[in-house]
């Protein structure tokens, strides 16, 4: 290897010590790596059913001359649409590669060095990371009863607080907050941080006390709403996500945006997405048995459980996560282990379909009953 003794000075100490996440291998390596023939991913809370009928009609249809194509810089007819969905001015979305992108777009648009933001310990990983990787500081408030503490995040707030970050459901565990407790935590606020609510999962829920945020925003100049495509909508490997806020706020993130960070495909299939109107349904319906189906299984295995809104169940195993992932891959499982994410010997699953959800059962009963041999 070429020496290069600058690289140590060029690099931020934030940077230095940082670990980058390693991403899982690919199916056909993992298949061989792990001698299973078949592999069920249940690690990243997709949708078994896939894209709406209406986006794969699309996505076929796509003119591959287009490919050579800028696409649309700001997603322009994708934000119309959501526009009209939401009776919010096309200006008030911003479109990202992934709601990952967004969370960037966001902090970058606000934090300097030596400000803060603040989130759960448990939550969605990605806002800590940006921030940290980032050089700002990420206050991380614990959960209570598996829930956002919405009075201990208030306490953290300093003048150099810049983002309030609520994953909502909660990503891993389920929890919510109703309608009174986000106003209510808004109004604490009182304009003097952003606070961003991530909605990744928000097309799950179907209890009416579900706070319908975009209306919000309309009070709450400094609300951000998050949104993705990836787990309803089913098209996770096509990268589309979107932050939604009052016209002052969106504009100011507007000017940390990468253009053309949105492929054609990706704004063709999201834009079809919203045509199907079953889609959404059968999705829900689909969760609704799995989880149950999941959860019987669960208990008869004497396992607890955390569980709220969203396509995921979290349950805690009597032995180590990272070894009950290694076993469960052999049998062509694949859950997400949770030490890494402050859950040590949890792990949670994506609810999927009958048959995933069934070898899930058959591989973790297995396991147990092997680990109670010694
Ligand atoms: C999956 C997920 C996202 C990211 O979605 P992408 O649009 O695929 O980047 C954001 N937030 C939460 C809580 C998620 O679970």
């Amino acid at each position: 290897m070429t020496p290069f003794p600058d690289l140590e000075r060029l690099v931020p100490d934030y940077v230095k010590c940082f670990e980058a996440y390693i991403p899982s291998k690919p199916d056909d390596d993992l298949k061989k790596l792990y001698g299973c023939p078949k592999l069920y991913r249940l690690n990243n809370n997709e949708n078994p059913l896939g894209p709406p009928e209406t986006s794969r009609r699309a996505l076929r249809a796509f003119d591959t001359t287009r490919a050579s194509i800028y696409p649309s810089g700001d997603c322009y007819h994708l934000r119309q649409k959501l526009g009209g969905i939401f009776g919010m001015r096309p200006d008030q979305f911003i479109v990202g590669n992934g709601a990952n992108e967004v969370i960037a777009f966001a902090i970058k648009a606000f934090c300097r060095q030596g400000d803060n933001i603040i989130t759960a310990d448990k939550t969605f990983a990605v806002y800590e990371w940006v921030a940290e990787f980032s050089g700002f500081e990420a206050r991380l408030v614990p959960l209570v009863d598996y829930g956002f503490d919405a009075g201990a995040m208030i306490e953290r707030i300093d003048e150099r607080s810049k983002i309030l970050f609520i994953c909502n459901p909660n990503n891993p565990t389920g929890s919510w907050w109703d309608k009174r407790t986000l106003c209510s935590f808004l109004d604490r606020v009182d304009r003097r941080c952003i606070v961003v609510v991530d909605e990744a999962y928000r097309e799950f829920v179907e209890n009416p006390d579900f706070p319908d945020s975009m209306a919000l925003i309309a009070n709450y100049p400094n609300l951000v709403v998050f949104r993705t495509f990836s787990k309803m909508y089913g098209l996770a490997g096509l990268r589309i996500g979107y932050l939604a806020g009052s016209s002052e706020v969106v504009d100011i993130i507007r000017r940390t945006c990468v253009v053309y960070s949105v492929n054609a495909l990706a704004q063709v299939g999201a834009f079809s997405a919203l045509d199907d109107p079953e889609h959404v349904g059968r999705t829900r319906e689909s969760v609704r048995a799995g989880k149950g189906f999941l959860l019987k299984e669960l208990d008869l295995m004497g396992l607890d459980c955390v569980h709220g809104e969203g396509n995921f169940v979290m349950t805690h195993l009597p032995i180590s996560d990272s070894l009950a992932y290694r076993k469960m891959m052999t049998c062509g499982v694949m859950v997400r282990a949770m030490t890494g994410f402050r859950f040590p010997n949890w792990i949670r699953i994506t609810v999927s379909h009958r048959e995933a959800l069934e070898a899930f059962a058959e591989s973790l009963s297995k396991i147990l009953k092997e680990g109670r041999m010694f």
